[in-house]
Parts: structure tokens; sequence; C-alpha cells
């Protein structure tokens, strides 16, 4: 039997409403934030993940499906949604003037050849969302405020918005600088990943989980204490506007997320649910003001965030979010030789008007059409045979008032609309007294 590959998974019919359900509250809450989707291919030319991401990021340096192609070209399967919508925005000049803001969204699968644990996944789901062309923190801000609605629009309460900044591209510098001395001494004592991290880009070396507790790492100095006065007055301004957003959050100065093209602000939401287990970050992101100028498109501030779908979905586990089941409408049970009447005719009318209903294909008999009718949860049995056909009608049985009637074909799409929306009928209809 050939399996599918360690660290995926497959969405399966009895577990997709929760996706769909989540999917709904994901447009739902970019409509309301007016962000538009857009969307990419799931690979590109390795060099784009290589300049945007960073070379000397785990990402890349461990973690991507990297293949090269029938005519020798180097691909990569996408491992995060930004540097795609970055490529994809310079490439078909989305940034005339006039369109900024761009206020988009993407959700789609991601890869990365990492471990696999629970909410840690080989192929994983985000759903991300970017602001191009503004350098205003009320950018920062909205972008912040639209992750933790969307949150709250899933009912995820327990929450914590951690945020930090690492400044602009003059105060990273400073502070890379004034932490490599700080660090030269001390790092033989920290791990083989900050080793190696001190050379290739020692602000990396904060983000450490095995380290997290020594000493050195906790008493090293903060990005905060290298802001220029600029970055100062951004940060601040962020910060008053999650202020009058009555938004809860903390300033976490240990904070710097992995990926290399995060300047000024960074932030992340984490949650304390149990099902979350170790992996309890919810989204992470912030501003990235060079990359579209290191990717050679025009100079565009921007600022961005992206949630990973499973561990969302985790975290609904948590809160037993309840997931209505799909219900139909009807189950016309056709009896006889269905090819004989116009059985099928009468589903596909019902079908154009917008109800759902299901039959049976396996000729099953009157007590097997019932079985099935009921795994499908109707809210109606259609019972049609070679005697209703000859009549003219159905036998219409509710499955909420067990009450069965019998109602003419011509009238039997109104008949059912009228039960389920709970309008009374307007007259005229032969089969019930009145409604
Ligand atoms: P990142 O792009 O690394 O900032 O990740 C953003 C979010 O995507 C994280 O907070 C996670 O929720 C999710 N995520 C990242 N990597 C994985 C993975 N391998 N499996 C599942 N979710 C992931």
């Amino acid at each position: 039997m050939i399996r599918r590959i360690k660290g995926t998974q497959d969405i399966l019919p009895g577990e997709i409403k929760r996706w769909q359900d989540l999917e709904t509250v994901m447009r739902n809450v970019s409509r309301l934030f007016n962000f538009t989707e857009i969307r990419t291919p799931i690979f590109e030319s390795s060099e784009l993940f290589h300049r945007s991401v960073g070379e000397t990021t785990d990402i890349v340096k461990k973690e991507t499906y990297d293949f090269e192609d029938r005519g020798k070209r180097m691909n990569t399967l996408r491992p995060e949604g930004t540097a795609s919508v970055v490529r994809s925005v310079i490439e078909n000049k989305l940034y005339v003037e006039e369109n900024l803001p761009l206020k988009l969204y993407y959700y789609g699968p991601m890869f990365r050849y990492e471990r696999p644990q629970k909410g840690r996944q080989r192929q994983f789901h985000q759903f991300g969302a970017e602001v191009i062309g503004s350098d205003s923190p009320l950018a920062d801000a909205e972008i912040i405020n639209f992750a933790a609605t969307f949150l709250e629009a899933l009912k995820i309460k327990n929450v914590q918005v951690r945020i930090n900044s690492l400044g602009d591209a003059e105060s990273k510098e400073k502070y890379q600088k004034a932490l490599r001395e700080y660090l030269e001494p001390n790092i033989k004592n920290l791990c083989e990943d900050c080793n190696r991290r001190y050379v290739e880009n020692p602000l990396r070396v904060l983000d450490c989980k095995i380290d997290k507790d020594n000493e050195a790492l906790i008493n090293a100095p903060k990005p905060y204490d290298y802001l220029s006065d600029k970055a100062k007055v951004h940060f601040e301004q962020v910060i008053m506007a999650l202020e009058s957003l009555g938004l809860n959050y903390k300033i976490d100065k240990n904070l710097v997320r992995g990926l290399d093209y995060y300047t000024h602000t960074v932030f992340e939401i984490d949650s304390d649910l149990e099902t979350l287990g170790a992996q309890s970050t919810l989204v992470g992101g912030g501003r990235y003001n060079n990359l579209y100028s290191s990717l050679e498109g025009p100079d565009l501030g921007a600022v961005g965030f992206a949630f990973g779908v499973e561990r969302l979905l985790l975290a609904l586990e948590g809160i037993n979010h309840e997931t209505e089941t799909d219900n139909i409408h009807a189950y016309f049970i056709a009896l006889g030789d269905i090819f004989q009447t116009d059985a099928l005719k009468i589903i596909n009318d019902l079908r154009h008007g917008g109800l759902v209903i299901d039959y049976d294909f396996f000729n099953k008999n009157l007590k097997g059409q019932f079985k099935q009718a009921d795994r499908m949860n109707p809210k109606f049995y259609l019972i049609y045979g070679e005697e209703e056909a000859k009549a003219g009608v159905v036998n219409v049985k509710s499955l909420t008032t067990k009450e069965q009637v019998q109602v003419k074909v011509e009238e039997l799409y109104q008949y059912l609309v009228n039960q389920l929306t709970g309008r009374s009928c307007s007259g005229g209809c032969s089969s019930c007294d009145g409604c």
C-alpha cells in the first residue's frame, strides 16, 4: 500500500467542515478589514526564498523542499507566503501609487522539512495578510488588530499578544554589533546552533529555545535599547494605536523572530490552550521595510502576519468548538425502476432550486434506503414509487413532525421551501390544509 508522506495529512470528509468554517471566518474578517485575496504558485525559483527568507535561516539552510526541473532550473516549494506575495506585487506592478496601500491576504499550503510532531508538519497551511506601501505605525496596528480580531471571531480567547521592535536598518546594525561584542566571551557556553548563529546572524541567538534560561542570554543587551530616535517614535505610535484600540499586549524585549527580513515591529500571539502542546504560537508577523528593494522592487514599507491553520484547529479543539454537521434537506427514496419514472428529473429540479437532495445508486430496498438516508440526517424523506408516478405525487415525510403528506410533483419544491423556512403557504396549494 502506498502511504502518505511523513509530515503530511489527509483532510478527510469528517474533518472538512472544521476547515471550511475556519475559512469562512477568515474570509469574513478579511472583508471587514478590506483585504483582498492573492493566490500565487506553490513553487517558485529557489533564489526567491534564498534572497528573502535569508541564507542563514533554519528554513533555507535545512527545511526547504528543493528540486531541479527538467530544464535544470532550481525550484522550491514555498516555505512561507510573504516572499511570493512580494515577487508577485513587483512582477505585476501592483504597487502603482493609486493602489497603495495594498491590503492583501493569502491562504494555502506551505512546505518545510521539519521533524514532524503535534502542530508541526512538513505540509501545513498558513493564512497570512500584508499591508504593502505604507510606513505608518497605523499599518502595524491594523495588522495586529486584524490578527487579534480573527482570533476573537473564532472565539479563541486565551491569547497573549507579544510585541517588540528591532528598529530600522541603522538600529539593527548598531544592536548586532553590541550583541556580538557582549556574546563573545560567553558564546562557548551556549549551544551549537547559537555558536553558528553568532557568526551568521547574532540576533537570532536571542530566539534560542535551548538556552533561553541561560544567564548570558537573559542579561544580553536588547534591541529596544539600540533603537534610533525615529524607530522609537514609530514603536511608541504603534503602542499608542494598540492602546486606543483597547488591545491587550505585552512588550517582550527578547522577541526577534526567525526570518531575516524583519525591521521595526515584530509580534507573536500565543495561546496557553493545552491542546497545542509545545507549539503555542498561533501567529507571527512584523514589519519588513527592506524586502521589496532587496528584491529589486521599489522602496515599499510593508507589514504582515501568518497564522498556522493546523494550530488554530488544535486551539479550537481546546475550547470544545462544536462544528455542526452538514445535513441534507431531503433524501429521495425511489421505489421500483428509477429509469422508468421521472424521479431523476424531480431530484434535479429540486437541486436547481437550491435544495440539498441525495438518493441511492445501489438499487437498495426500502429498508436499505431509509438506513442510508438516516446517515445524512435529512429533514424529509421523499418517497416515490410507480403508484406515485402514476398519480403525479410524492409522499413527503417530515422527520421533525413525523407527519406524512402527499404533495403534487409540481407543488413539491414550493411545499418544501415553505416547510424549511417556516413560511405559511400562499394558498392554492392542494397538498396541505392551509399550512
Ligand atoms: P513562520 O512563518 O515561521 O513565522 O510561522 C508562522 C506560523 O505558521 C507559526 O506561528 C505556526 O503557527 C505556523 N507554522 C510554522 N511552521 C509550521 C509547521 N511546520 N507546521 C505547522 N505550522 C507551522
